[in-house]
C-alpha cells in the first residue's frame, strides 16, 4: 500500500498542502478531485518523489522505494524530440532496466504511428504514447495526472476500460480529473481536496451526493451569484 501521512509542502510561505494524509490500496482506483490550485499535482510529486522538500510521511508500506513499483503520467509529458514513438518505448524501458518488450499488441488498441517522431504528434497522441510506456511497463500502481485530458472519445472509453482491467489484476491506481463522471464510473474512492485540505474522502457508495456536496462546496458563492442571474 502507498501512504501518504500529515503531508506538508510549501513554495517559500505558500502553503500549498497542509497536513494531506492518503492510502492507495492494490486493486484499487482512487480518484482525486479538487478545483484548479487545489494541490492535486503537487500531491501526486510529492507521492511519485519529484518533490523531495515537504515534510510528512510517503511511503510504500511494503518498504521498498515508491518509485521502484510505480509509474507516473504527468499532467504534461515530456519527450525528447529526436526520439521516435518506439525508441521513446525502448528508452523508458531500458532506463528502468526492464527487457524491451513487443509493443504490437498494446499498439493495436492505442494505434499510434510509433515510427514517427513524438514531438510531430498530435496532444492526444503524446498522452496516448506516455500512457503507453506505462501500460507496458507493468507497474504495480499508477500515478495518473489528467489521464483522461486531451484523449478522443474512444480512447477515453478505451482507458476507463483499461484502468478497471488493471485495477482487477491487483494494479493501485492514484488519478486526477476535472471529470466527475470519469472518475465516478471507475473510482472504488474518491479524495476531495479544497485548498491543500483533505475536505472530505468518499466511497463508492456515497458518490451519489459527489457531485451536490461539489457544487455546494466549491461553488456556494457563485451559485448565490447565478441565482441573482438566471
Ligand atoms: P490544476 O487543477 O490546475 O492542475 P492542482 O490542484 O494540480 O491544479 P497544483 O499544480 O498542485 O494544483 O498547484 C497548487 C498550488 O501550488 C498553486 O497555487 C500553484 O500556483 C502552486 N505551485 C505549484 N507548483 C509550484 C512551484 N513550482 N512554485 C511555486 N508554486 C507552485
Amino acid at each position: 500500500m502507498l501512504e501518504i501521512r500529515n503531508l506538508r509542502k510549501a513554495y517559500g510561505a505558500h502553503v500549498v498542502l497542509h497536513d494531506v494524509s492518503l492510502t492507495l490500496r492494490p486493486g484499487t482506483i482512487h480518484g482525486l478531485v479538487g478545483a484548479n490550485g487545489a494541490g492535486k499535482t503537487t500531491l501526486l510529486n510529492c507521492l511519485y518523489g519529484l518533490e523531495t522538500d515537504f515534510s510528512g510521511v510517503v511511503r510504500d508500506t511494503a518498504g521498498r522505494a515508491v518509485r521502484e513499483h510505480t509509474g507516473l503520467l504527468p499532467y504534461e509529458p515530456y519527450f525528447y524530440p529526436r526520439l521516435t514513438g518506439r525508441e521513446y518505448l525502448e528508452f523508458c524501458l531500458q532506463a528502468r532496466g526492464r527487457a524491451v518488450a513487443d509493443f504490437t499488441g498494446w499498439n493495436r488498441l492505442l494505434e499510434l504511428p510509433l515510427d514517427q517522431y513524438a514531438d510531430e504528434y498530435s496532444a492526444g497522441m503524446h498522452k496516448k504514447l506516455a500512457l503507453l510506456a506505462l501500460l507496458v511497463q507493468q507497474f504495480d500502481y499508477l500515478i495518473l495526472d489528467e489521464p483522461f485530458n486531451g484523449l478522443d472519445l474512444e480512447a477515453n472509453l478505451l482507458l476507463k476500460e483499461i484502468l478497471r482491467r488493471l485495477r482487477d489484476r491487483g494494479t493501485g491506481i492514484l488519478l486526477t480529473s476535472h471529470i466527475l463522471g470519469a472518475l465516478t464510473e471507475t473510482a472504488d474512492e474518491v479524495t476531495v481536496l479544497v485548498g491543500g485540505l483533505v475536505q472530505r474522502h468518499y466511497l463508492a457508495a456515497e458518490f451519489g451526493t459527489l457531485e451536490t456536496d461539489l457544487l455546494n462546496s466549491l461553488h456556494r458563492e457563485k451559485l448565490g451569484l447565478l441565482s441573482s442571474l438566471l
